[in-house]
């Protein structure tokens, strides 16, 4: 096996036109937030999900490829990707440290691969282990594409974290067989659920070959002709309705709209076309605009998962997949790459902190799928099953894409701008910037403090040290500590530089006042119109407990928004805290729809908050809190 070190190991590769270059090398993590994070991937989350890969059957369903299983194909069409998924997982977490289990799994699940691969190329065993299905038949709804996208992304992560380069081969034989089939140019076809785009990117920056490069763009400008439309949900749910170029809005299933999304930046990245990146900006800015929730999730409607109109969030009907949120994450990323923009990480974060970390339990062996923001008493949104985490799912996209996304998180930190360095998203790390050493400490995001500490120097004209900072800090006091010393902290478009920071024993602190916030909706927000939510630094809070105890009136929390850190002891991501509210009373006689409200508050009561992601079902639950507009 090749055991070539892998130059450029983050998950989006070096690219030709961004503005930001990703790290050389992968930041070490070894305490904090993210080394928690990735202990927990590695010894629970990771084992638990491939023992659901043996479970549900969906290892089976690539052993019957091979004669090594007669059971039948179980699972959703996409279940390949879920296997792809956990192997790319697997590499990041390899290439961060040696396991023998999670070894033994990756080699013997890539060796089933390479088997199962057929002659001319072709592996998706929902079509190859089915007699219903037939290949290249279901564009709008097969996914093929897809599964190939997930298995070029596991093929490069292998690739660049442990010099792997078998999954490379296979993704590679697949790639050519697509393209034969697909990359003529009259040909029509694009994937109903993108994903591909991006991967092919991915595929033309490890190998250099232009053909991966050719046939993403062409999927993009292909896209909008209605080739897929009306299938089940209408052209809009596949972003088919229009060019892809030409859409100002965010429309659609919010997944599937997300990662066509990273795919047109990860072209802009490559070729430099400025009509991508402006078509990026504008959907972006709708995006962030009027169709996100404070939690970072996306998608407002359950029917078609998909973004619902401008200021449609409803909070207890929202979808807010983790895919979702696993998503925008990326394309927040790309995005950024490709402006360098620090309030691209903003969104980063936001998703991070609140709708990424509320996919997963706290101990790492059960998720969610959809990510409310209020849920009652009463089973949510007519589901069969009471609100809550669960071990794994029939359709169980998102546990996989959530291992990928904590394996690769380090990759994340921080990025080289071509005079320095930019820190992005705060975790204690050590970190190579052309020549330097940074050693970041911070309790972020529960607490505000970040030290650095440079050793060796950085190159000439690249000793710069940008250190973002968030769009919450807006209208307070930031503090700045050189070598000790307080020196002015000018905030300019969300970064402060540093000059000649990256040099030998350069020690600098930032202080971000990391505060209770209360937070008030667009009043276009219908849904929440009146309403107030806390936040703290960037991590959203919520209410737990009875429905009944949730009826609140926190007139006194928008009037006093001064809170307490009390209650239990709190997580990683922030202490418990307590604000003040009243309790609603109505009347026993009140009828759901009167000329009048007989209505009344009690004494004030103390409402107890935690982080929104540490909300573990089974109570009901809510971030927006009433207020009565007095
Ligand atoms: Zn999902």
């Amino acid at each position: 096996m090749p055991e070539t070190p892998a130059t450029a190991p983050a998950p989006v590769g070096p690219t030709a036109h961004g503005r930001r270059r990703p790290l050389r090398s992968a930041p070490l993590i070894e305490r904090g937030l993210v080394h928690e994070w990735h202990i927990r991937n590695r010894q629970v989350t990771l084992p638990h999900g491939i023992a659901m890969l043996e479970e549900y059957g969906t290892l089976d369903n690539v052993r019957r490829l091979t004669g090594e299983s007669d059971a039948e194909f179980r699972g959703m069409l996409f279940a390949d990707s879920d296997i792809y998924k956990t192997l790319e997982a697997a590499a990041w977490e390899l290439g961060r440290d040696e396991d023998a289990d999670l070894r033994s799994f990756f080699d013997r699940t890539v060796a089933l691969i390479e088997r199962a691969q057929q002659d001319d190329g072709y592996l998706d065993s929902a079509y190859l282990a089915r007699d219903d299905r037939r290949p290249w038949s279901d564009f709008a709804q097969g996914h093929e594409l897809y599964c190939l996208g997930h298995l070029i992304q596991a093929a490069v992560g292998a690739h660049r974290a442990i010099g792997d380069d078998r999954l490379l081969r296979v993704a590679e034989r697949f790639v050519e067989h697509a393209i034969a089939r697909l990359g003529a140019d009259d040909a029509v076809e694009y994937c109903g659920h993108p994903l591909i785009e991006a991967a092919l990117v991915e595929l033309h920056r490890t190998t250099g070959a232009d053909a991966p490069l050719a046939l993403a763009d062409a999927f993009v400008r292909r896209r909008g002709a209605g080739f897929l439309g009306g299938v089940i949900f209408g052209a809009e749910y596949y972003q088919d309705e229009q060019p892809a170029l030409e859409a100002t809005k965010m429309r659609g299933h919010a997944v599937r709209a997300l990662y066509l999304n990273q795919g047109i930046t990860d072209l802009y990245l490559e070729t430099g076309d400025p009509t991508m990146l402006d078509a990026m900006r504008t959907q972006w800015d709708d995006l962030i605009s009027r169709r996100m929730y404070l939690t970072g999730g996306t998608g407002a409607r359950h029917e078609d998962e998909a973004f619902g109109e401008a200021f449609e969030l409803p909070p207890d009907r929202a979808y807010a997949e983790t895919c979702a949120g696993v998503a925008l994450f990326g394309w927040a990323w790309r995005m950024y790459l490709a402006t360098g923009d620090a309030a691209c990480m903003d969104v980063a974060e936001t998703a991070l902190y609140n709708v990424v970390a509320a996919g997963i339990s706290t101990r790492g062996d059960s998720f969610t799928y959809v990510n409310p923001l209020q849920v009652r008493d009463e089973r949510p949104y007519g589901g069969a099953e009471p609100a809550g985490r669960r071990r794994w799912f029939s359709c169980a996209c998102c546990p996989p894409n959530l291992m990928r996304t904590f394996a690769a998180l380090e990759h994340h930190v921080a990025a080289e701008r071509p005079d320095g360095l930019d820190l992005v998203l705060y975790a204690s790390a050590t970190v190579q910037a052309h020549g330097a050493s940074v050693t970041i400490d911070t309790a972020y995001p529960a607490e505000g403090s970040i030290r650095i500490v440079v050793s060796g120097d950085a190159a000439a004209g690249r000793r710069r040290l940008a250190l973002r900072v968030p769009e919450w800090v807006s209208g307070r006091t930031v503090t700045l500590l050189r070598d000790g010393e307080t020196v002015d902290a000018v905030v300019d478009d969300g970064w402060i530089l540093i000059d000649d920071a990256l040099v030998d024993g350069a020690e600098i602190e930032l202080r971000l006042p990391v505060e209770v916030d209360v937070i008030h909706p667009h009043p276009l927000i219908d849904a929440v119109r009146g309403t107030v939510a806390v936040r703290r630094g960037p991590v959203v809070y919520c209410a737990v407990g009875d429905a009944d105890d949730l009826m609140v009136d926190a007139d006194a929390l928008a009037a006093r928004p001064v809170a307490r850190t009390g209650g239990a002891a709190g997580g990683l991501l922030g202490p418990r805290i307590t604000v003040a509210a009243h309790r609603v009373r109505t009347g026993g006689a009140q009828a759901l729809y009167a000329r009048g409200v007989d209505r009344a508050t009690s004494d004030e009561i103390v409402v107890e908050l935690r982080p929104f992601a540490e909300f573990d079902g089974g109570t009901a639950m809510r971030v927006w809190m009433p207020t009565s507009g007095r």
